[in-house]
């Protein structure tokens, strides 16, 4: 079933009794209004991705109470958020920030500090505070997902004007998304890239008990900031908006967004390649037609056993044994699909009216031909509920939930991913595969790899689907991913963002010069949040008092 009761009781945070916690929650209800602290002291509920929990990984690579909340707090307002960071400091009791907690695959919801008071964001700060039509802009809370934003354009009459920029899946939050930098799938995929302006509350208290808010870039300006805030993201003087990305420096309430002005037309194409061994070749065509921008959006080329997965059935309806499914079986279902048989199929999309996208096309359906047996596969022949139609509506700012499916592969399916990052060369592309190949053959997991393509770098997406109910199962997979993020770093390919089970190791991997960049970061984090309360440990940053005491994975 999908709600269990609580094996290990209120999840306490370290290092406080249970009545002095109690007590101090009851404080927190009398600052707030009880109605806006939930405590976690019952019941582990997990739902699906539009109803996922706010208290834990409804996608647990451990056991689920080990990454968990011992409360919710609502926040309605900046005050709010003050006043929350000011009673965890009096109390030195971890606080963990979400916007929506969708963030599934890199652990939802869930606090790294079992116990951790979780801020939910999203729930009450909700609101889109400014779409700006002349500027092609805006400005919005932590609580505005994809959904919401497109919805807006659509209901003010704008989403023939301009388009948001989705990930794959729209139910996240803007915010949330970006601040752990993750992509979409139009021009405007770089979400970091894409964003002007911050305003973050800073986790420490001064000494007369105040709580900072700061503004970033052009919101810093005392008079009339706000003015050009989502115009030019940098300001003057440092560009500190890096360190809240990734981190656990501030909790962001609001940031602004660009929105991409509608090309005047749009058209999706799909080739499918025959041979794993195209891989190489492909890629090294890739790069110079996507640093060009010939290819204008970060496109994916992905695995063909992805293409029977998406269809959302058990990976038993396809092949009864264990281990891998092997290469045949794999090809003869694909056959029966209108994909048809193939290694590799790369999706992407063409923007701007019929005559410019078609010397685009032309440059590339003559350039992907130089592989032999590649396949232009005609999107009129594709039914309506084919995926490909998901990708098309992504890649022209259409947020969807189709990519969902592939989590149907296991019972109880949940998936955690490895995401290197490349230089886009075939070497490269080879090195990542046969690397993840090898790991998953030992752990006798399926390969799903998509090389996502930006313009400099890929990111390789391997999602592990896993049954969250087989320890077994859990525990290759953590083996698996464990294996792969060190023979990445030996050969030199990093992680873009990870889940929180694998923080401290991919953060491990950043070492260059006797680790001077995390050294770095934890002087940041001392000055910052010298109590140490904003989410410890998040991204392998730990706080001073939890460092070096056995906290690291
Ligand atoms: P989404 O639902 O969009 O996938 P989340 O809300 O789960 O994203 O956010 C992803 C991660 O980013 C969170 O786990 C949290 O660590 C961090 N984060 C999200 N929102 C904020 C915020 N407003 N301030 C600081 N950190 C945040």
């Amino acid at each position: 079933s999908d709600t269990a009761t609580l094996q290990r009781g209120l999840p306490i945070p370290q290092g406080i009794s249970k009545p002095a916690f109690l007590s101090a929650i009851d404080e927190l209800r009398n600052l707030l209004g009880a109605k806006h602290v939930l405590l976690n002291d019952k019941e582990i509920k997990n739902g699906w991705y539009m109803e996922s929990p706010n208290t834990h990984d409804m996608m647990p690579l451990f056991d689920s109470e080990e990454f968990i909340a011992s409360a919710v707090v609502y926040p309605g307002s900046v005050d709010d958020v003050k006043i929350i960071v000011k009673w965890a400091n009096k109390h030195l009791i971890p606080l963990f920030p979400i916007s929506i907690g969708r963030n599934l695959g890199y652990g939802g919801s869930a606090p790294r500090v079992r116990g951790s008071v979780t801020i939910d964001l999203g729930r009450r700060m909700n609101r889109i505070l400014d779409i700006n039509a002349d500027d092609f802009t805006c400005l919005v809370e932590p609580g505005v997902t994809f959904y919401a934003l497109h919805e807006e354009l659509v209901k003010r009459g704008l989403d023939d004007k301009m388009w948001i920029d989705t990930p794959d899946l729209g139910g996240g939050s803007v915010i949330g998304n970006t601040l752990d930098r993750g992509v979409g799938y139009t021009p405007y995929g770089d979400h970091w890239a894409c964003h002007s302006g911050l305003e973050v509350v800073l986790p420490s208290v001064g000494e007369k008990g105040d709580v900072s808010v700061l503004r970033t870039g052009m919101g810093a300006l005392g008079v009339g900031g706000e003015n050009t805030w989502q115009c030019f993201p940098y300001g003057f003087g440092p560009y500190n908006d890096g360190i809240f990305s990734q981190s656990n420096f501030g909790i962001v309430t609001k940031m602004g967004m660009t929105l991409m002005p509608n090309p005047g037309g749009f058209e999706s194409f799909m080739y499918t390649f025959a041979n794993e061994s195209d891989l190489a070749p492909l890629i090294e065509i890739i790069r110079p037609l996507r640093i060009s921008n010939i290819l204008e959006n970060v496109a994916q080329l992905r695995h063909g056993l992805q293409t029977l997965s998406v269809k959302g059935h058990p990976r038993t309806k396809y092949f009864a044994g264990t281990g891998p499914m092997p290469d045949d079986v794999v090809r003869k279902h694909l056959r029966t699909t209108a994909t048809g048989e193939c290694a590799w199929v790369y999706y992407g999309m063409s923007y701007g009216p019929a005559h410019i996208r078609g010397h685009k096309l032309d440059i590339i359906d003559k350039e992907f031909h130089r592989i032999p047996g590649c396949k232009r596969i005609d999107p009129s022949t594709l039914p309506a509920d084919e995926y490909f139609w998901s990708r098309d509506r992504i890649a022209s700012g259409t947020p969807d939930l189709e990519e969902l499916k592939w989590v149907n592969w296991m019972p109880n399916g949940s998936h955690i991913a490895f995401s290197p990052v490349s230089p886009i060369r075939g070497k490269d592309a080879d090195n990542l595969f046969a690397l993840a190949r090898k790991r998953h053959a030992e752990a006798g997991i399926d390969l799903m790899p998509a090389f996502c393509v930006g313009l400099r770098e890929m990111h390789l997406i391997v999602e592990i689907v896993f049954d969250a109910e087989d320890e077994e199962m859990k525990r290759k997979a953590e083996e698996c991913l464990r294996g792969m993020i060190d023979d990445a770093a030996k050969l030199g390919y990093g992680e873009y963002r990870t889940h929180l089970a694998l923080m401290d190791q991919v953060a491990g991997t950043y070492s260059w010069n006797d680790s001077a960049l995390m050294k770095f970061n934890n002087t940041l984090k001392d000055a910052i949040d010298p109590n140490g309360i904003l989410a410890p440990g998040r991204c392998g940053i730990w706080p001073e008092r939890y460092r070096n005491r056995g906290w690291e994975l």
